[in-house]
């Protein structure tokens, strides 16, 4: 075939960089592998249970678009009841973060619209927006992956729309803090923006509170999930709060993409929405304890603080992609720093995998420091 079918727009995504990690990696026999963005437990047994029970009992089908009535009913109630000077207007169930994330960026984002993200990001924040004809403009958190007033208003200008926060952060760990978060909540008064604000890791904090988004307003979209807390990532299940006039576009266009979450996911969240997962949660602070002390003594690292991840920054000036490769060559996945930045300065080690792991990939990476 002569014509090109391919788009113009998927040409803005570009997934090289992990692409390259993952083709690497796979020629290795058996890798420490740290570069996985998923927890490392099983899914709890009574999910797995309640997910067998809605296949007897004929969850089987389409639900409504919004999401099962009696679990919309009950993630507005909860958040009604934790927020109540901000109870959420609208709920949609979604097919995890992403399908929510991708709702919301179809709705809102306009070409040429200008949308606010922070360096480091997680990858799907700039190339959903990209694929939009929107333009993806950052917002500097190095070295510290705090929050800074100046380094967002240096950027803002007439055709900024939307600004993404993402707290507990991938890549960086880190939890801002309400007066982090206030800064931007400020901001979005201040030039009239729209705040995307992706919660996904919410229960994965170590030693400090979390603050969402809702503690400021209920006008902004509030992106939460189970796939992480429940280690369920692969059955496609999040949700989003927001305000009726976003969420009522949002369920228009899953009418006419995913349909709906996961039948089946549904039922099984419905039936455990409370469901304890402290322990895992105990589990995890020992893997970050681990990995940061091993390591934290030969990189420049900001102690991470939530999710499960750590974004430490390679001496020397050496550029992340062949400290990676090098790594590689020693058996050991991670992923370079321009998978998630505009910057080539750190990498990004998953601490979802087993002590014994941690260890031996810590070692791996000091040794490398030495040669
Ligand atoms: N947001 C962040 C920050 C993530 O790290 C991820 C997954 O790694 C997602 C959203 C997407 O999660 P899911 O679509 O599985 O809910």
């Amino acid at each position: 075939m002569k014509k090109n079918l391919i788009s113009e727009k998927i040409k803005y995504i570009d997934s090289s960089g992990i692409r390259k990690v993952f083709e690497l990696g796979a020629k290795l026999k058996n890798p420490i592998n740290l570069s996985i963005g998923q927890p490392d437990f099983d899914t709890p047994e009574k999910i797995k249970e309640s997910a067998i029970e809605a296949i007897k009992l004929g969850y089987n089908k389409y639900t409504l678009t919004q999401g099962l009535p009696e679990l919309c009913e009950l993630l507005k109630e909860k958040y009604s009841k934790k927020y109540p000077e901000n109870k959420p207007e609208s709920v949609i169930v979604t097919s995890g973060v992403s399908g929510g994330l991708f709702l919301a960026l179809i709705s809102l984002i306009n070409p040429n619209d200008e949308i606010l993200i922070p360096d480091p990001y997680f990858v799907m924040y700039k190339h959903l927006t990209n694929l939009l004809g929107g333009k993806a403009v950052f917002y500097n958190t190095y070295p510290d992956f705090k929050i800074k007033k100046n380094e967002i208003e240096k950027v803002i200008t007439e055709k900024t729309k939307i600004i993404i926060v993402n707290s507990p952060n991938n890549p960086t760990g880190r939890v801002y803090s309400k007066e982090e978060l206030k800064i931007i909540y400020d901001i979005s008064k201040k030039y009239d923006l729209f705040v995307i604000s992706d919660e996904i890791y919410e229960d994965f904090v170590y030693d400090c509170n979390f603050t969402s988004f809702l503690e400021f307003t209920n006008n902004a979209l509030i992106l939460k999930g189970f796939s992480k807390n429940f280690s369920i990532p692969g059955w496609r299940i999040g949700f989003a709060l927001g305000p009726n006039w976003l969420i009522s576009e949002m369920i228009k266009l899953q009418q006419y993409s995913f349909v709906c979450a996961t039948s089946i996911a549904q039922y099984a969240v419905l039936k455990n929405l409370n469901l304890d997962i402290k322990n895992y949660i105990n589990e995890y602070k020992i893997k970050r304890d681990t990995i940061y002390n091993s390591l934290k003594d030969y990189f420049e690292i900001v102690k991470p603080e939530g999710a499960f991840y750590m974004f430490p920054k390679i001496p020397n000036g050496i550029s992340a992609t062949s400290f990676v490769q090098k790594a590689i060559e020693n058996n050991l996945l991670i992923i370079p720093g321009n998978v998630f930045s505009e910057q080539d300065t750190n990498f990004r080690i998953s601490f979802a995998n087993s002590i014994e792991n941690l260890k031996k990939g810590a070692e791996i990476l000091k040794n490398l420091l030495k040669k």
